[in-house]
Formats: C-alpha cells, structure tokens, sequence
C-alpha cells in the first residue's frame, strides 16, 4: 500500500488518461531558446522517467508581441514544429504527456511592440503597450488557436492557454487594466469575452481528444481584481467553450504579496483553490508551495484539488513521482523555493537551472558517469561544497571518507534554518542526511582531519568554508559585540536596540531574525496572510485586505548599516530582494548606508558620513551584530600544500566573496564529476 494513495491514482480525462495526480507545472528555462533541441528533449524525457503526470512545458509565444521578450521561441513554421517533435517524441518514448503553454505577455513583454486591452504601463516593464483595435484582437485570437493547432502537428498531447499571473488574457478580465469601453470592456461579460474566444477558437483547432488545460487566476492580489463570483463564473465558462482542465494561477506578477518565496508557507494558497471544487465539472489543480508528496497528498486528502502541480521540484529531482511511488520519499532533493538558480537565472537572462541540483537543464552536459578506477577521496568539510562533491564522488563508484570537525552535517545550512522563513533549510539537511547515510560514505563527524589523517588519499578535496571578516572597529571586543555566527546559534543574548554591521545576505538574514520574534510565520498561515495583507476573494475583490499588510509588532529595534552608498539590498536575489526589503520596512528596521564606522563603546556605535569623517554620531544600542563578510578558511589546504598534497580546493574556502549554497553545490558536482 503506498503512503500516496490520492497522489499516485489515475485520472481520466476520457479520451486519456494520465497516470497520476502530479503535473510539472510550466517553467521558463531558457532552454528552448537555445536551439539545442536533444538538450531539450532530454530535460522533459528525464522527468517523463521520473514518473510524472503531466508535463507542461515553459510558455511559448504566440506571435512576436506576446512573447515574454523578443526572440522568445514559439511554433512559428514548419521548422519550430519538427524541432518541437523532438521533445514530443523523446517524451512519448519515456511513457510521458506533455502540453505545451501557449503565453501570451500582453503588457508583461519586455518589448516595445507589446499589445493590451488598454494603454497602461505595468509596473514591472519599461514599455508602454499599444492598444490593441478590432483587428489587433481577431490577429491574437487567431495566434494563440494557431499556435494550439501547431502543438497538436508537434505531436503535443495537448495545450495549457495561460490565463492568470497578470499576462495577457488576465488583462481584459479586469478593470485595473482593461478600461476599453467596446465589446471586450466594461461589464465582466465584455472582459470576459476575449479569454472565453481563445478557449473556443482552440478547441476548435486542436478538435476533440486533445487536452487543452486553462490557467485561471483564483486570486490576483491586486487592486480591482476579480471577486471570487467572477472565478466561478469564468471557470465555468471555460469549461463550456471546451477546456478539459483548470489550473490556478496566484498571484499577479506585479502584486505585491509573495507567492512563491521560501518564506510563503507551505501551500499556502491551496484554501482558494478549493473554493472552485464542485463548481465545475472537469478536474482541478491547484499549486504554489508544494514540494513534498506528503503535502501534495494532504492538498488533495482535504478536497482542496483533483490534481497538483508542482513546477520548481522537478528542477530540484526529476525523480519525485517515481521516489514517492517506491517508498523512497525522503531520498526526493526538496525544492527550497529560493529561486536562486531557476527565477534569479530567468531574470538575469541566464538558463535555469537548481540550487539543489545543479545537473537540472545541464542533463546532457553535465553528466555524472561510473568511474573507470574506483579512488579513495577525502572530503574536508560537510557543508553544501564539501557534501555535494562526497555525494557525486560516491554515485560514481569511489570510496569517500567525509571529515567535519562539528557533530552534524550541513555546515552554514543550519545557520540558515534558523532565520526565519528559511525553514526549508531543515528539510535540505534532512535530505543531506538520507543521501550521505544511503551512499556508503564513511562518515567522520567530530573528527578535525589534519595533514597525517590525510595522507594516502588519492584525492583530497578541501571544502573548509569561510570565517566571519573582521571589520577591525575600534572597541569591537566590547561586551556589547557579538558575530552573526553566536547570534543564529542562540549562543549569545542580544538586547532590545541593535545595529548590525554589513548589510548583505547575512546582515538581512540577522535584521530578519533579530526584528522577528520565536515564532515563524511559515508555521501559521493566518498571521502570514494578515502580515501580507492577503483577504479573501469571496469578501474583497483579487483577495487584497482592505487594511492592507498588518504586521506585528517588531522584537526589536534594529538599526542595519553599510559603507557602500547603494540601496541596501541591492545584490539580494533579482525575484526575491523586493521580499526581504518589505519584510524589514514592514518590521521598522532602519538603513544606513554610506556610514564610516568610527568606534564602539558602551553607549553603542559611532558612525560618519563622508570622506571627512567629521561629526561622528552615536547609534546608541544594547548589542552590535558584526556580518561584515566573510573570507575562506585555508588553513588546511596551505598545510596540505606544504606537505606536498595537492588538494582541491572548493567553495568558501577556495573563494568566499559571493559565496552561496549555490555556487557552493555546483562546484563540489562538477569537480566530483571530473574525478
Ligand atoms: P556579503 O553579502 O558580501 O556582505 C558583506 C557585508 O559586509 C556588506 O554589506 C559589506 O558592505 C560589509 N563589509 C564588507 N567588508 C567590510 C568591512 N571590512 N567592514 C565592515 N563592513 C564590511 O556577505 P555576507 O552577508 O557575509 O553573505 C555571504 C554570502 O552568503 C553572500 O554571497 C550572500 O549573498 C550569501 N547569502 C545570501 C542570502 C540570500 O538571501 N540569498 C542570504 C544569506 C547569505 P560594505 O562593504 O558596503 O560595508
Ligand atoms: Fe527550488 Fe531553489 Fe532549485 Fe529553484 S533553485 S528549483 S527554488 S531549490
């Protein structure tokens, strides 16, 4: 009997039928883009392997306007339809089904040839949209059936028409962006008729037997949204004009309230969806924040879907369905939700991939194979470098010894399970865990290894870390000053006035913890969504509180500073910086930047501003944070060298600045994977 019942049974879509209850939710890799069509291929087929339902894949343009930004790939001739049957076919092979998303940007594409109901600028694009007239419209409708007429030639089993997130279709459906006065504006029956037009027009070109599944936002989050009367009424609509499936959206890009951020709880918005259950007559997904089967199966004990999808745990493991089906759940990589490697990559113009899991989108360029000559390898240091290059060594068939002078695995990682929001963190060491235990890796915690340990080795790979920087403040060995590292590790009691010193990651992460009280607000729906502001849709219209956000109050007063003159913040991750940003300003905390710091004493930190110094000014507080950085931890690998043994040197230790888990993963896979 398997611990998924709901999760792993079938659904029958009468003409089909799809093997489980798990969709791959559409994400944009970039992967298209590159033209490299087996490197597509074999990015869907290796999920196909892996078991899941449905697949659906990033969103493809209909026509040069709709496209996300210019050059965005869509199925334009001929040729885009037999380079797409490549995928098709490698999907088929590998026993899966994939739909293809038909999007539209509307007034989200990054180009000044973008098109909308009306002329207004959305927030999150420099481009102004050009209104679109009777025929501007029929030329949309009719690209979007064409592009689902070319999907069905591309040997697709069916569409996804992307209907929510604020793109296009979204945009005629309410007044915040359709202000037309024509047929496709002002009464909802008029806004409505443009999306209900592309449903119909698609069916009609793709015929019967083929699944057309339509994205409809449940709750925009923005003013002037759609009530939750318009949802039921529009999702029954869609099912009338043809579609076989609903799926939610959340969420308007440029809404904002989180949606899908590590610090969003866990499926959080799975509530909305179950609103629309027995409203319609065809299945239902629901989706944001589910990446464990364990969750994905309470959505669906609670009635709240037929079916979930889950988008960025396929990047994290391929496998999840066919791990959850053998009884092998906790060996599944989780998804953190940080979108360092997927979203962050998305914005920044660079292909997708995982933190977790760097091999994601590199399937075909990034392999890991046997070894030929089995070697022994020492790893120094079990944090996220240390760990995924032990990992990878031993899938491969060496035999790996892994040091760590702590009693427990995971390095920085379970610094940053303590922050608030960062919970996530637990499950990823978890899993560290599961995988260290059930690759044979000989396993050496509490144990400092030193030049004479390491001795006899073939291969030693050093992944010592970082140290805190020390900032050199005059008075900083007071009592009143404390590094970040006590601070996460509840080692040291900070008082009710703080200043932190550095405004990085870490700096953020400590004014998060410090303004915060014990509590998470990943652990309590309730005061997460009146800490955002996030309503009902039933009472208020897109489900925005009309007192807006509503946070507690702050534990403390926190004071953050750095010497740069930039806004603080600014190197945070592109998709979820704005978050931490708000969260703090929500919290009262206090920025400063562009600060000389002078001195400390016991009144607090003295601080100037400008190349004079002149004036310095007290911050009076209790306690001074120190994040000022951090530099790599050698010691070991110049004791090596010394010696005479080569080691490799990875993650913080080989470079601290930028550091992340991210890097800190890939380094340690790729290395491991040369060995
Ligand atoms: P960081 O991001 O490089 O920030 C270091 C901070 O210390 C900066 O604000 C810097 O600002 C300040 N600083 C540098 N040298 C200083 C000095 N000599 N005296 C005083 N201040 C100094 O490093 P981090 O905060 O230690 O984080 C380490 C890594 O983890 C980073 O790569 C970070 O991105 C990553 N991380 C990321 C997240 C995330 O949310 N994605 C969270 C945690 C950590 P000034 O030089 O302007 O003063
Ligand atoms: Fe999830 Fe982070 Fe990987 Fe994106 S990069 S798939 S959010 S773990």
């Amino acid at each position: 009997m398997t611990q998924f019942p709901k999760l792993l049974a079938p659904l029958d879509l009468g003409f089909t039928t799809l093997k489980n209850r798990v969709l791959m939710g559409s994400m944009h890799t970039g992967l298209e883009e590159t033209k490299d069509w087996n490197r597509v291929a074999e990015f869907y087929a290796k999920r196909a392997r892996g078991g899941v339902g449905l697949i659906v894949t990033g969103g493809m343009a209909p026509n040069r306007e709709g496209g996300v930004f210019p050059g965005a790939a869509g199925l334009f001739n001929d040729q885009d339809i037999a380079n797409h049957r490549v995928i098709t076919d490698r999907v088929h092979e590998n026993d899966g089904k994939i739909a293809m998303q038909i999007l539209h940007a509307g007034r989200y594409a990054y180009g000044p040839e973008c098109v909308a109901p009306s002329p207004v600028k959305s927030p999150i694009s420099p481009f102004p949209p050009v209104e679109l007239d009777e025929d501007g419209i029929e030329k949309q409708i009719n690209d979007m059936a064409t592009a689902a007429a070319n999907a069905k030639l591309a040997g697709y089993d069916g569409v996804e028409v992307m209907g929510s997130e604020g793109y296009f279709l979204n945009q005629f459906l309410v007044t915040h962006t359709n202000k037309r006065t024509d047929r496709w504006g002002g009464s909802y029956e008029n806004r409505m008729r443009l999306p209900l037009e592309v449903v119909k027009r698609v069916r009609e070109a793709v015929g019967t037997d083929f699944i057309v599944i339509y994205r409809l936002s449940m709750i925009d989050l923005i003013p002037n949204g759609s009530t939750f009367d318009e949802v039921i009424e529009l999702a029954q609509k869609v099912e009338a004009a043809g579609a076989n499936i609903i799926n939610t959206g959340i969420g308007w890009h440029e809404a904002r309230i989180p949606t899908i951020a590590t610090s969003v709880p866990r499926r959080a918005f799975s509530w909305v969806t179950k609103k629309l259950m027995g409203q319609v007559g065809i299945p239902v997904i629901t989706s944001n924040r589910i990446n464990t089967p364990e969750v994905a199966e309470s959505v669906l004990n609670d009635g709240c879907a037929d079916m979930v999808s889950m988008a960025r745990p396929f990047l994290a493991d391929a496998e999840f369905v066919a791990k959850a089906a053998d009884g092998r759940a906790a060996e599944i990589a989780p998804c953190i939700a940080c979108n360092q490697a997927c979203l962050d990559h998305t914005f920044s113009g660079k292909i997708s991939t995982c933190l977790v899991n760097p091999r994601a989108c590199y399937e075909t360029e990034l392999v890991v194979g046997t070894t030929d000559v089995a070697k022994t390898i020492a790893v120094v240091g079990a944090g996220p470098a240390g760990l995924s290059a032990a990992l990878t060594a031993a899938e491969r068939g060496h035999n790996v010894t892994l040091f760590d002078a702590a009693d427990k695995l995971g390095g920085q990682l379970n610094m940053a399970k303590q922050v608030p929001g960062k919970e996530e963190f637990f499950g990823l060491v978890d899993w560290y865990n599961t995988m260290v235990a059930r690759a044979d890796i000989d396993l050496r915690l509490g144990q400092k290894a030193d030049v004479d340990t390491l001795r006899g080795f073939d291969e030693v790979i050093v992944a010592t870390g970082v140290q805190p920087r020390d900032p050199q403040i005059d008075g900083q060995d007071g009592d009143n000053v404390v590094d970040y590292i006590d601070v996460l590790r509840h080692k040291v009691t900070v008082g009710k006035r703080v200043a932190i010193v550095g405004a990085g990651g870490i700096g953020f992460d400590v004014a998060e913890f410090l303004a915060h009280g014990p509590e998470s607000l990943v652990e309590d729906l309730d005061a997460w969504k009146r800490n955002w502001g996030v309503g009902d849709p039933e009472q208020q219209r897109g489900g925005v509180a009309p007192e807006g956000p509503q946070p507690d109050a702050a534990a403390r007063e926190v004071v953050l500073l750095q010497r740069k003159a930039e806004k603080a913040g600014k190197r945070l991750g592109k998709t979820t910086g704005w978050i931490h940003r708000a969260d703090l300003k929500m919290k009262g905390v206090k920025t400063l930047t562009g600060v000389n710091y002078e001195r400390i004493d016991a009144q607090g930190l003295y601080i100037s501003f400008g190349e004079a110094r002149e004036n310095p000014q007290l911050i009076e507080v209790d306690t001074i944070v120190l994040c000022a950085g951090q530099v790599p931890e050698r010691g070991l690998a110049d004791e090596l060298i010394s010696a005479e043994i080569t080691p490799h040197v990875i993650g913080g230790a080989d470079v601290a600045g930028e550091l992340d888990a991210k890097r800190a993963i890939d380094q340690g896979t790729r290395l491991a994977a040369t060995l």
